[in-house]
């Protein structure tokens, strides 16, 4: 079994890295779902745009997505009118059919060869309550549904809605999106932005892109400290196993505790279950076990992945605090319909056109957050991060992995299944927390913000962007 995502075989080294210094209208950072979607939306426009990712195009948490495109999101409808208002519900149920109907025309029409199945979406519940609730908001707003029982679940069932492969997705849409004033730069990493003389200073690689406008297409948008993102949001983990099974048309996902959800993929079905606040339950091998547990079929590929849930439940996409910065996260695990909205809303605003959903998902908006939630999140980063730092050999660490101590400070030494050695410091550069070591998929990861490291301590996902490698002379 491979310790990756099924998607990641079809990730290639396309594009060069940047190498010399520029100047362009917009620089996207990140090539993920979010940045390509805009790219490609951006592609009739005579601006100059370049588009620079760390690693390769679909490389970041969309390629380790389950990337199912429904708008049956769990209890989503119920969850925003008890949030906001029946409005907020339509006008979101609304934005997730246009972002379905989008896609779908987006790949037929340009003849995608992204593995494209259209499927029936499912939730389940073993509460009949539970689905009674979604499915009345639902019928409040013309949907279509059926109730079926299946086994000891509840369920409710929606039409069109669809699977794909989402590496191929992007890639078919960066080729598109590609022109003489378009240029992509795969390993390519922002590491800081500065404004001057009008421009924002983009240091990439170091050199130095000029931009007026500046999206931050990167999951996390780490170089806003004023916005206080860390406080609006939490992260959520998940593990996912793909195993041999027989093909159904349908994909879904529970609202019981612990979720699971599904889908499958040419003779195969990828399943998610143990789903958690980042930074609590840190022995990963413990969830890789139960996981393990569900597949009834050959395993072939086992992974994690975490997205950014936002207070309200509602993403942030748009301009910040009038500014020529602009973000787009937080999609609370339904990236593939809100990553792909999020492109044409960023690409109008960006064109000064005006887009009917751009006002539900504004960035600067009062974040309606629960009064307990603060405090868990506070409570949650600080619990990470002095129980990264105050009891750093977790008792589950293999015999292949122990901590030294180098002037004072923590690192890892590491010798994987081939015997090589690795030694990575303990401590993640984005803002100091010890890490933990993911044996399954051999990473050492952030407990609080979801930085990962690779085993020479390669930056690989999350707010931070430096490498953790140790070498003998520091
Ligand atoms: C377990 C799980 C399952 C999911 N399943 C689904 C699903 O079925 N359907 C669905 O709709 N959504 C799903 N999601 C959510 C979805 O996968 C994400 O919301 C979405 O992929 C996020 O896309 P993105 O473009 O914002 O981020 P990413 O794909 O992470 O893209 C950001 C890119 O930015 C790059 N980057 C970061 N920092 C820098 C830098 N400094 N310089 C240059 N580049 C940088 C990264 O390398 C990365 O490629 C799931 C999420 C999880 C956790």
């Amino acid at each position: 079994m491979k310790n990756y995502s099924i998607w990641k075989e079809a990730l290639k080294n396309e594009y060069q890295s940047l190498n010399e210094d520029s100047k362009a209208d917009i620089v996207i950072i990140g090539g993920g779902i979010t940045g390509i979607s805009l790219f490609y939306h951006l592609r009739n426009t005579s601006l100059k745009v370049i588009l620079a990712e760390r690693s390769q195009i679909g490389s970041g948490v969309t390629c380790k997505s389950t990337a199912k495109a429904t708008f049956l999101q769990g209890n989503i409808y119920g969850t925003l009118c008890q949030k906001h208002s029946f409005a907020v519900a339509r006008k979101y149920l609304e934005s997730q059919q246009t972002a379905i109907q989008l896609m779908t025309e987006c790949i037929h029409k340009n003849q995608i060869s992204c593995d494209y199945q259209k499927t029936a979406s499912y939730i389940y519940s073993k509460n009949y309550e539970d689905i009674l609730k979604e499915k009345r908001v639902l019928e409040s707003l013309h949907v279509p549904v059926w109730e079926e029982k299946k086994e000891e679940y509840y369920t409710l069932k929606v039409e069109e809605t669809f699977v794909f492969h989402p590496v191929k997705f992007l890639q078919a849409l960066a080729k598109m999106g590609i022109k003489k004033n378009h240029i992509i730069y795969e390993e390519s990493t922002l590491t800081k932005i500065k404004k001057e003389e009008g421009y924002y200073n983009c240091y990439i690689n170091n050199h130095i892109v000029k931009a007026k406008k500046v999206v931050l297409a990167t999951h996390y948008p780490y170089f806003l400290w004023p916005l206080l993102f860390p406080l609006q949001c939490y992260l959520e983990k998940s593990y996912l196993i793909n195993f041999s099974s027989t093909n159904e048309e349908t994909q879904g996902i529970s609202l019981d505790d612990p979720i699971f959800s599904y889908r499958f993929y040419k003779n195969s079905k990828i399943y998610l279950t143990g789903s958690h606040d980042l930074g609590f339950k840190l022995n990963d091998a413990e969830h890789f076990q139960k996981l393990e547990q569900q597949a009834n079929g050959k395993k072939n590929y086992i992974w994690s992945n975490k997205d950014i849930m936002t207070n309200d439940s509602l993403p942030f996409v748009g301009a910040l605090n009038n500014s020529s910065i602009y973000i787009a996260t937080g999609f609370n695990t339904w990236g593939m319909t809100n990553g792909f909205l999020a492109g044409q809303i960023l690409s109008d605003a960006i064109l000064n056109q005006s887009n009917p959903y751009a006002s539900l998902f504004l960035p600067n908006r009062i974040n309606k957050m629960k009064a307990i939630e603060l405090p868990r999140i506070l409570l949650n980063t600080g619990k990470s991060f002095i129980g990264s730092i105050l009891n750093p050999q977790k008792k589950w660490y293999p015999k292949s992995l122990h901590l030294e101590k180098r002037n004072g400070k923590s690192i890892f030494v590491y010798v994987d299944k081939n015997g090589i050695q690795h030694k990575v410091w303990n401590r993640c550069p984005h803002l100091g927390c010890g890490l933990i070591f993911n044996e399954i998929e051999e990473t050492f990861d952030c407990p609080c913000h979801g930085s990962r490291f690779d085993l020479d301590g390669k930056a690989i996902e999350g707010p931070s962007n430096f490498s953790i490698a140790y070498h003998e002379e520091e």
